[in-house]
């Protein structure tokens, strides 16, 4: 295959990059035929590219070529292959027949569906690594294709040209099913820093359970025309308006995406899809940007590049990412988009063509080495037990209440929040609420320990086959994607116990690894979780316990913080008295805990914040004594609501006390 390659001079893309679809890419140079072609077989979807001729004769050049399909639709993807003459001219140049065709592929399912392609169409594939392809192919449309890469901010988008000088370093950050994040140094020169559970795959599977949807195109129509307030809970819920201004909070800052299923009485079937899917997109949009802006952070990068289809070249899924990059890094990073970025792993097997034989080899081996590691840098954990007669302080202490917020604590009642997450304890239930239908949280956590979440979430395994990924350290038995393995869109085909095993395994590793990056972040070598959904669950405080391990390579022990009560009923405990927040007060507590915060006000005039824009419009022309009269009552409402929460979670733990025959102290 040694004389074959892709000729990329004067390479361009054809028709406007804005446009809907992919566009063809014009090779001036590439001979017509014989045609090129490259596969990634990924978890959910293959991606196809190959050269085909543009009609101009042998001369004229090519283009390269777009396609996609269902990996369950293997068959259709084949025989797309077949009417393409694709299967008969692929490159192979050791000859004309079947037996001899071999195809540039990668993902996982090059490897595991390697037999099917040689038993049943004779066609070899040869196996590219899927990070190098992934890597390949963004630098490819990076360093070849003017106008690939672009920002989306405000409802603009912005080609962007960077020189080659200044390309390198950049953060990598490619959302399938599950989420890959690497830190690119040069060309082929790359670490897989980290990645997530909670990619694509966790979204759409749970977007078919919840809306019903049959198709991700479907999903992202629905989602433009919902609104996200009516199931997430914002700062305005918790704290009403008037403590908002009085506090300097934003009122539209996201507390808890789902949090609002909580407190009502509404059922799934109640709610609209359409509501659903914004609610969906909007949480697990800001969750990746989230974490890529911290792998950023840690890794000093300022210019984060997010490829993979979850993207899918959707405006508003850009603009959330692009927007909470710049909110969190107060400007200093940028997100940039890649024109086909579904495509870059096709992209770069494609570019592999002429590449020596044993090149990936050596690749291979080198990276060994290298991508030892998962996580960006590890702490050097410091146990429980040493945190006994020393000084604790400086710690982290993560909240896990509807939202999550994480807390730095120098001293004796000295803390500053550093960051939250909207995925707190509200969207675990409020999800569990939806999906199984349970009606307290010790209801879903029973249901949990009784399921089986590799019903529904998918592994490495699914993907790779029964080997995994070893190169970078990912055994098959490692979920890629949480939810990624839900095919139908009717719920009852799930059985309830399996989706709440999914929810608390999956979104307690997502606090666990945010928590993890927060403490590297910030230097702090001690987490101490608290909060209403931690502590005296005996199995959300497991959960917790082994993702920390997992994403600190067991560097870091949690411990947990509880009232005294409890002290002694599960697993390492630390008390309020020796972790200097005694003297928070209860407004500082709920100001600086009950918040995820992930983001703040101000959003671009999106579907997303649709409904804030009708409740400012709603106002205008009401700014009257009338209108602060009902808006005082609405605050004062707001309020009582939260004493009388704050009352009832007070009654639950004296009930516990007396329960467990402690003496009531609270
Ligand atoms: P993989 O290589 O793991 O298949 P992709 O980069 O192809 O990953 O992204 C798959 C994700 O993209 C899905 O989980 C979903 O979120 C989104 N997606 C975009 N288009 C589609 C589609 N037509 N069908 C299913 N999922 C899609």
């Amino acid at each position: 295959m040694g004389g074959l390659r892709v000729d990329l001079s004067g390479a361009e893309i054809r028709g406007d990059p804005g446009a809907a679809g992919d566009p063809p890419v014009f090779l001036p140079r590439q001979p017509a035929a014989p045609s090129l072609v490259a596969l990634d077989i990924g978890g959910t979807l293959i991606k196809l590219v190959y050269t085909a001729s543009c009609g101009g004769g042998a001369t004229g050049g090519a283009e390269l070529r777009f396609a996609k399909f269902e990996r369950r639709k293997l068959q259709e993807c084949i025989e797309f292959l077949r009417a393409q003459g694709l299967l008969r001219c692929n490159g192979s140049t050791t000859g004309s027949t079947k037996e001899n065709t071999t195809l540039k592929a990668t993902g996982g399912g090059a490897y595991k569906f390697a037999d099917d392609f040689r038993e049943k169409l004779g066609v070899c594939l040869d196996k590219l690594d899927e990070m190098d392809s992934v890597v390949s192919g963004a630098n490819f449309l990076l360093q070849n294709i003017p106008g690939a890469a672009f920002t989306h901010m405000n409802g603009k988008r912005s080609s962007i040209d960077i020189s080659p000088n200044n390309l390198f370093p950049y953060l990598l950050v490619n959302i399938g099913s599950g989420v890959s994040i690497l830190k690119v140094t040069g060309n082929r020169k790359f670490e897989r820093v980290t990645g997530t559970h909670f990619g694509g795959g966790t979204m759409f599977g749970l977007a078919k359970l919840l809306t019903g949807c049959k198709s991700y195109d479907e999903f992202l129509q629905l989602s433009q025309k919902g609104d996200n307030f009516v199931l997430d809970l914002i700062v305005k819920d918790i704290c009403g308006e008037l403590v908002c201004q009085k506090q300097g909070l934003s009122t539209s800052t996201l507390a808890s995406s789902f949090g609002k299923v909580i407190t009502s009485k509404k059922k799934l079937t109640d709610y609209r899809p359409e509501d659903l899917a914004s609610t969906l997109l909007s949480a697990f949009t800001y969750n990746i940007a989230q974490i890529s802006f911290l792998v950023a952070s840690l890794l000093g990068l300022r210019r984060v590049f997010f490829g993979g289809s979850y993207i899918r070249g959707h405006k508003s899924t850009m603009e959330n990412i692009s927007y909470a990059i710049d909110f969190w890094s107060q400007s200093q990073m940028q997100a940039v988009f890649l024109q086909h970025e579904g495509y870059l792993g096709a992209l770069g097997a494609l570019m592999s063509y002429g590449d020596p034989v044993d090149k990936n080899m050596k690749l291979e081996e080198m990276k060994e080495e290298e991508n030892t590691h998962e996580s960006a840098a590890p702490a050097d954990g410091i146990s429980a037990d040493e945190h006994n007669g020393g000084n604790i302080f400086p710690y982290l202490l993560v909240n896990i209440g509807s939202g999550v917020s994480m807390i730095e604590v120098i001293g004796n009642g000295k803390f500053e929040r550093i960051i939250g997450s909207h995925l707190g304890g509200g969207t675990i239930l409020g999800l569990a609420r939806l999906l199984t239908g349970c009606s307290s949280y010790d209801e879903f956590l029973e249901l949990s320990q009784r399921g089986d979440n590799l019903s529904v979430d998918l592994t490495v395994g699914d993907i790779y086959g029964e080997h995994g990924y070893p190169k970078i350290g990912l055994p098959a038995s490692t979920t890629a994607a949480s939810f990624g393995k839900v095919s139908s869109s009717r719920l009852s085909e799930y059985k309830v116990e399996d989706l709440a095993a999914a929810l608390l395994n999956s979104f307690t590793y997502n606090i666990g690894q945010i928590a993890y990056f927060v403490a590297n972040l910030s230097g702090l070598k001690r987490i101490f979780f608290r909060g209403a959904y931690v502590c005296g669950h005996e199995k959300t405080m497991d959960k917790i316990s082994r993702s920390l391990k997992y994403w600190s390579k067991g560097q870091v022990q949690t411990t947990f913080l509880c009232h005294e009560g409890f002290l002694g009923t599960v697993g390492a405990f630390w008390s309020y008295k020796n972790m200097g927040i005694d003297g928070l007060a209860a407004h500082d507590v709920i100001r600086e805990v009950l918040l995820g915060v992930p983001y703040t006000g101000q959003l671009p005039p999106l579907p997303l914040t649709q409904q804030q824009d009708n409740l400012s419009e709603a106002n205008v022309g009401k700014d009257t004594s009338e209108g602060e009269v009902e808006r005082l009552r609405h605050d004062n409402a707001m309020l009582k609501a939260e004493l009388e929460r704050l009352q009832r979670e007070n009654a639950e733990l004296r009930a516990k006390l007396v329960k467990s025959g402690e003496t009531n102290t609270l």
